[in-house]
């Protein structure tokens, strides 16, 4: 840039006049004094952000562009400024660090006056100080009105790639809901198929045979729970599952889960135990879905529980704020537990903890992982009958077992 330090102080007094009308001689006189007149081609910087601001500009002719940088590196053009207007001084009456760069959009020439000058005269005359306030807030609600714009403009994008969203997960959802039942279907007959082979007298006389057909059966009978599985949790997910309520025993419930489970609890040498089911009071709910919420829950219990441990449930009736008066069960066990960022995800649909290829599969093997299902299940049930779902533990280890307690909460304020 060069000093053009041949105008003369007349010049600049006489330019700078109308500019900072109201100013009175002495003072216009001080100001022109203290300029200093430079000229800069486009694209140049005549002050940066960050650096300390210790003058302010009036554009003689040319014009600049003040520029804001953004967090991601890029830059947000804030205006455009022309000749007789102002710029640098928020940073001086801030006596901060200049929050814009300004740059040259074409061969431009400023006035320079330094920070000390222009606070002196500022400090003696009234006008100048209205008329910079008067800029300072045009310029506030530039930047607002362009803010709001911008950001009304980020939200209808943010929409509109919110709906496209909606759209993708509908047609997933349509097409696991589609595919698993197809596929369920060739897979009922295919148990049911099995199921007679099992039966024949043939099978039963040829061990070998046998327990190649029990085989059969077992991961027949596996595919189709996953597969329903998958379309209960896409029918609560799309809002396709009805629920059917009626008077709901929850001891009645556990009566079926307990006989369910009667075998892998001795195979495992695990202890269930039912504490205060017989006193809760008579719930409204769809008995097949309630089922499911407490089956999951037995089921993950057992699962992440190692051989000899125990699996408790405890029923109660409690007062909520929210809800009102509720039947909360928990189901407690004394398994690997679940990591403390882990105790809301696991309610999400097909996650699983830790590392999946490690997993081994069995609804009731000591984590015989299944495909992530249960829990999703569960909260959609809970969630439909008006209820509310948690998970609680200290956290995960399989050496310790702090274990794992799931909390259950109906309303019964729901007509019976
Ligand atoms: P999965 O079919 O894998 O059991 P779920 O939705 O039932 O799917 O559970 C999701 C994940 O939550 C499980 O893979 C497991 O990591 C964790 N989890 C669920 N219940 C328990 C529990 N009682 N103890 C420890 N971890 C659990």
């Amino acid at each position: 840039m060069d000093s053009l330090l041949s105008s003369s102080q007349v010049d600049i007094k006489e330019f700078l006049r109308p500019v900072l009308f109201g100013l009175a001689e002495e003072d216009l006189d001080e100001l022109a004094q203290a300029a200093v007149l430079w000229s800069f081609p486009p694209g140049v910087a005549i002050c940066q952000e960050g650096e300390p601001g210790d003058a302010v500009y009036v554009i003689v002719h040319g014009c600049v562009d003040v520029i804001k940088r953004l967090d991601d590196e890029s830059e947000r053009h804030l205006y455009r400024a022309g000749p007789g207007e102002l710029f640098g001084e928020m940073a001086i009456l801030q006596e901060g660090v200049r929050t814009a760069t300004v740059r040259a959009a074409e061969p431009t020439t400023v006035l320079e006056i330094g920070q000390e000058p222009f606070l002196t005269v500022l400090g003696r005359s009234p006008s100048l100080g209205v008329r910079i306030l008067v800029r300072v807030t045009g310029r506030l609600r530039d930047a607002d009105q362009q803010s709001i714009a911008e950001l009304s403009q980020a939200n209808e994008e943010l929409t509109r790639a919110l709906r496209k969203l909606e759209r993708l997960d509908r047609t997933k959802s349509d097409f696991i809901q589609v595919s698993a039942h197809e596929l369920r279907t060739p897979v009922a007959s295919l148990l049911g198929y099995a199921q007679m082979m099992q039966d024949n007298p043939t099978v039963q006389g040829i061990p070998g045979l046998r327990v190649l057909v029990e085989g059969v059966v077992a991961s027949t009978e596996r595919l189709h729970r996953v597969f329903n599985s998958i379309l209960d949790v896409s029918r609560l997910m799309t809002g396709g599952l009805q629920i059917i309520r009626s008077p709901v025993g929850i001891p009645v419930i556990f009566e079926g889960i307990q006989l369910q489970f009667e075998g892998a609890i001795e195979e495992r040498n695990l202890a269930l135990e039912l504490v205060g089911l017989e006193d809760l009071p008579i719930c409204s709910g769809d008995p097949d879905l309630l089922y499911k919420v407490f089956y999951h829950l037995v089921s993950n219990a057992i699962k992440y529980t190692p051989d000899g441990g125990r699996v408790t449930v405890v029923g109660r009736t409690v007062e909520m704020p929210d809800l009102g008066q509720c039947v909360e069960v928990a189901v407690e066990d004394t398994g690997i537990g679940i990591a403390p960022q882990d105790l809301d995800l696991v309610f999400e649909k097909f996650y699983r903890t830790g590392e999946v290829a490690l997993h081994s599969s069995g609804t009731v093997t000591f984590k015989g992982g299944g495909p992530g299902l249960g829990l999703a299940i569960a909260r959609g049930a809970v969630l439909a009958h008006g209820g509310r779902i948690w998970a609680e533990s200290p956290g995960y280890d399989e050496e310790t077992c702090p274990g794992s307690r799931f909390v259950v909460q109906l309303p019964l304020a729901a007509e019976l």
